[in-house]
């Protein structure tokens, strides 16, 4: 209570580092556009619900970026901080090893099964997957390997937002902007289930999907491709993508095929989001060499990122001088105390269980959505992780103009009835336009249709303004 008043005089008061910040006015630290509405304030949180400092409660239907997986103020969690950080908040990685670090790999390591026995923990998704490849390298190397180096990855596709995750995320509009300093990757087509071109039905064209992506594996020259990252169900940058089981299959095919490691990207599906622990649980026989977790892995409670591995590979790559790489944070004690605490709470109470049942019973209430709402295009994920996508007309599928912003419509029309959706600011360089809707993996069955209720009336106010509009 005192630091929240403390900290809120002091924003009030306009100090010269702030300049003369008001309530309400935009932070700029995020180099706002202009017209950017302003955000309100949190004060706090619980469950699945948020409050602003005018008294507004909020439903979080898309754990903050689909990452608050165990929704706000657990009282595990707090308390496992709590104790780390009174006991060494901080042990350098180079000199000691921690407990938390050794029971929050072994736990992980249990619940993810057998071929994922190592587990390296950093501080996020981006500097995983960037962990994920660099260590795939020094696998390659150490198996005398050493011309393989390029990840092939997914259009569209989302790995994160530094230099080398950036550079196999697939969005041309980043890699417009920041490509002069990025080394390019080979792209294979996503296996959209939505807006299949011509001539392909669903199967069909997963199979040509997989087809591209071994024709580019064959063009590019096996003995130069490292790996294939792909997100096994799709977050932002295809709204929540599942694709068809015979994509899958054959991706894990033509891997193994030609020596490429499978690395699954898990940042934003893994831990339990789909209904299952980690989503190759779905697949059986696409089963990833690495696999990537980080959003659901802290929960948000502490920026947290994990690589699993399996051990006979790392083996190869310790007895060849080691894993190189290191952070100031890597095997951060507060970090594994949390993602400690977050594990027990997700394994110890069914909350990948809770996901799969809730999220079925979401998707049948988005599912009846879209069979009344005229703008309700398509819905599909898995478990908790789902989108709703909007078009301007079903019949074509043909989407809502960019300058119509439709997704963004839906979630700023959500939030002003108190319904928080996952959403980007626009969909440009999309080709098409949707919201996340990502509750909590905690949701009771009252909550999810409350949720529901309240994507409704948001979807239905929207098609009104989109269509005055
Ligand atoms: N991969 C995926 C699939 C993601 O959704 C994200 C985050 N949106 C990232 C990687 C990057 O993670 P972070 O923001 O923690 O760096």
């Amino acid at each position: 209570e005192l630091l929240r008043n403390s900290l809120d005089d002091r924003i009030a008061e306009p100090t010269p580092a702030l300049g003369t910040l008001e309530r309400g006015e935009p932070i700029q630290v995020f180099a706002a556009p202009p017209g950017t509405p302003a955000k309100p304030r949190i004060a706090r949180a619980e469950g699945i619900y948020m409050w602003d400092t005018d008294g507004r409660r909020y439903v979080d239907a898309g754990s903050g970026p689909v990452a608050c997986n165990i929704g706000y103020g657990n009282r595990r969690v707090l308390a496992a901080l709590q104790t780390q950080a009174a006991a060494a908040a901080f042990a350098n990685p180079a000199s000691f090893e921690s407990a938390a670090n050794r029971l929050f790999a072994e736990r992980l390591a249990v619940a993810a099964g057998p071929g994922y026995e190592r587990v390296f923990v950093v501080s996020g998704g981006s500097e995983a997957n960037e962990a994920a490849i660099k260590l795939a390298r020094q696998m390659a190397v150490a198996r005398g390997e050493a011309a393989r180096w390029k990840v092939v990855s997914r259009q569209p596709s989302y790995h994160g937002g530094t230099l080398g995750a950036l550079s196999v995320t697939g969005d041309p509009t980043a890699h417009e902007l920041f490509g002069p300093l990025m080394k390019p990757m080979p792209k294979v087509p996503a296996p959209v289930t939505y807006r299949i071109p011509p001539g392909f039905d669903q199967e069909s064209w997963a199979e040509h999907c997989a087809e591209v992506l071994e024709r580019t594996i064959l063009d590019e020259g096996p003995e130069t491709v490292l790996a294939f990252i792909q997100e096994p169900v799709g977050g932002l940058a295809t709204g929540a993508l599942v694709p068809h089981a015979a994509y899958m299959r054959r991706v894990r095919e033509i891997c193994t095929r030609h020596g490429v490691m499978l690395i699954h990207d898990e940042v934003m599906s893994g831990g339990g989001r789909t209904g299952a622990f980690l989503s190759h649980e779905h697949w059986p026989d696409c089963r990833p060499d690495l696999v990537v977790l980080a959003k659901g892995a802290g929960a948000g409670y502490f920026p947290l990122g994990v690589v699993l591995a399996p051990r006979d590979r790392v083996a190869e790559v310790a007895s060849g001088g080691g894993f190189m790489h290191g952070h100031t944070a890597f095997g951060n004690p507060l970090a594994c105390a949390v993602g400690l605490a977050v594990l027990d709470e997700t394994l110890d109470n069914g909350l990948v269980g809770n996901a799969a049942e809730q999220g079925g019973r979401l998707r049948a209430r988005l599912d009846d959505l879209m069979a009344r709402s005229p703008i309700v295009g398509d819905v599909r994920g898995k478990g908790l992780l789902l989108a709703v996508e909007l078009v301007a007309d079903k019949a074509t599928k043909t989407p809502f103009p960019p300058s119509a912003v439709a997704g963004a419509t839906l979630a700023r029309v959500a939030m002003e009835q108190g319904l928080i959706l996952y959403q980007r600011r626009t969909n440009a360089g999309r080709d098409g336009d949707w919201v996340m809707v990502a509750p909590p993996l905690i949701a009771t069955a009252g909550e999810i249709d409350m949720i529901a209720d309240g994507i409704a009336s948001a979807v239905a106010e929207t098609a009104r303004r989109l269509g005055a509009a």
